[in-house]
C-alpha cells in the first residue's frame, strides 16, 4: 500500500524520468525497434515492472486508480516503453493475481515484479482473435501433467519472455468459452518456439511474435488455479483490467499530442504570423484540449468505479472506446508537424495489444 504522499512523489519522479531520460531516446527507439538497455535497467530499479502487482509479492501494490494515473504519465512518451513491463503488470501478471494458487503466486510474482522474469499472455491464435472463445490450442491430460499443442499469434513481449500464460482447450467437446484452462509454461520448455518478431506499422520497440507449442509437456501444477475449465473467465477478467490501462495510456498519448501541437502552433509562421494566432488553429487546439480532458475524466471515473464496484467490464469498455478515438488514432484536430517519425501517437492494433 502506497500512501497519497508517497504516490505523489512517485508520479513526480516518473514524470521527470520520462522527460529527462525516455523522451530524448524516442527517435532512437523508433529507428532501432529496441528500448535501450539502460532504460530497461532504470525501469526495474524504479519498480515499474511490478507497479500493479501486490506488495506482498514484491510489487508496488498500487490501487487501480493509481495504476491508471501512472499509465497516463507513461503514455506521454513512446508506448513501447510501457509495453516493456506492461505484460508483467497487466494481462500476464494479472492471470496469476486473479486466479493463481498461493504457490504459483509465490513462485512467479516476485520475479515478475523485479523484472527478473518477463511474462507474456498467449490467448490469440491465427483463427481466434476478436473471438478467442473458439481457440483451438489443446491441453491433453497425461499422467502427472498436460501436453500442450497449438499456435499463438501477436504475443506481446514473446521474443523477451521467460514464461507464457497459455490458454488451451482442456475439453474438446465443450462449447466456445468453456473447457479452457490457462497454464504457466516456461519459455525454455521443450517444444516452445518463438518466431521472429512481427513487423508492425507502429509502436516500434514493442515486440510481438507467433509462439508455437509442439507437444509441450508441463506438470499438473502448471494449471493456473487448478481449474481446468476456468481459463476463459480468467482471460476476460485480466483483459477488463487491461482495457482500462490501455485507455489510460491513450490519454497520456493525447496529452502529448496537444502539447506538441501547441508548441508547433507557437513556432511555425505563415503569412507573416505564427499559425497559433489564427482563429481556426486556436479552435482546433481548443477542441483537442477538450477531447483530451473529456477522455481523461472518463478514464479516471472508470478507474474509481473499478476500484469500488464489483468486477466487470462495463466501466472499462466505454473509456477504452473513447480514448482509442482521441489518443491512439492520432485524431487530434490541431495542426500536425509535417514529419515526426517518433510520434508517440502512432499506436497500432487493438486494445489488447501490449496491454499489456
Ligand atoms: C500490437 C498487438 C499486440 C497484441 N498482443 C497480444 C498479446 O500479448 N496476447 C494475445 O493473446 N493477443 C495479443 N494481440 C492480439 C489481439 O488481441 C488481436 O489482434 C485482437 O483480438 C483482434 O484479433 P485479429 O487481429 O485476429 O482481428 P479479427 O478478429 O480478425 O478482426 C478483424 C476485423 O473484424 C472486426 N470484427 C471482428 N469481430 C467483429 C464483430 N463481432 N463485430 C464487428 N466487427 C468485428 C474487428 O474489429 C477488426 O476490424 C495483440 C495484437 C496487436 C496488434
Amino acid at each position: 500500500m502506497v500512501t497519497a504522499t508517497e504516490f505523489d512523489q512517485l508520479l513526480d519522479l516518473l514524470r521527470d524520468f520520462i522527460r529527462r531520460e525516455v523522451m530524448p531516446a524516442e527517435a532512437g527507439i523508433d529507428e532501432s525497434d529496441e528500448i535501450p538497455a539502460r532504460l530497461i535497467a532504470q525501469a526495474k530499479e524504479m519498480g515499474l515492472y511490478g507497479y500493479a502487482l501486490p506488495s506482498e509479492y514484491g510489487g508496488l501494490g498500487l490501487s487501480v486508480e493509481q495504476q491508471v494515473r501512472v499509465t497516463i504519465e507513461l503514455g506521454y512518451t513512446s508506448p513501447a516503453f510501457r509495453s516493456l513491463f506492461g505484460t508483467n503488470n497487466g494481462i500476464a501478471g494479472q492471470v496469476l493475481v486473479l486466479a493463481g494458487t498461493d504457490q504459483q503466486r509465490k513462485q512467479w510474482l516476485p520475479r515478475l515484479a523485479s523484472g527478473e522474469v518477463v511474462a507474456s499472455f498467449a490467448l490469440t491464435e491465427p483463427d481466434a482473435g476478436s473471438d478467442p472463445s473458439r481457440l483451438t490450442t489443446s491441453a491433453t491430460p497425461e499422467d502427472g501433467g498436460w501436453i500442450i499443442d497449438g499456435l499463438k499469434r501477436y504475443i506481446t513481449n514473446a521474443p523477451a519472455a521467460d514464461v507464457f500464460m497459455v490458454f488451451a482447450r482442456t475439453d474438446p467437446q465443450a462449447p466456445p468459452g468453456k473447457g479452457i484452462g490457462v497454464f504457466v509454461v516456461p519459455a525454455g520448455a521443450s517444444g516452445v518456439a518463438v518466431a521472429a518478431k512481427d513487423h508492425k506499422m507502429g509502436q516500434a520497440g514493442a515486440w510481438t511474435a507467433d509462439v508455437a507449442f509442439t507437444s509441450v509437456r508441463v506438470p499438473a501444477d502448471a494449471l493456473v488455479g487448478e481449474a481446468a475449465q476456468a481459463g476463459y473467465a480468467t482471460a476476460m477478467r485480466s483483459l477488463a483490467h487491461g482495457r482500462l490501462i490501455i485507455a489510460a495510456l491513450c490519454v497520456g498519448v493525447a496529452a502529448r499530442l496537444v502539447d506538441e501541437s501547441v508548441s508547433y502552433a507557437k513556432e511555425r509562421s505563415q503569412g507573416g504570423h505564427v499559425i497559433g494566432e489564427y482563429q481556426l488553429v486556436q479552435a482546433m487546439l481548443a477542441d483537442s484540449q477538450t477531447e483530451y480532458l473529456a477522455a481523461r475524466a472518463l478514464v479516471l471515473d472508470a478507474a474509481v468505479s473499478r476500484s469500488t464496484a464489483a468486477p466487470g467490464i462495463s466501466a472499462a469498455s466505454p473509456s477504452r472506446g473513447c480514448t482509442a478515438t482521441y489518443g491512439c488514432s492520432g485524431s487530434t484536430k490541431a495542426p500536425a508537424r509535417s514529419s515526426n517519425s517518433s510520434s508517440p501517437g502512432r499506436c497500432s492494433g487493438s486494445g489488447l495489444g501490449s496491454a499489456d
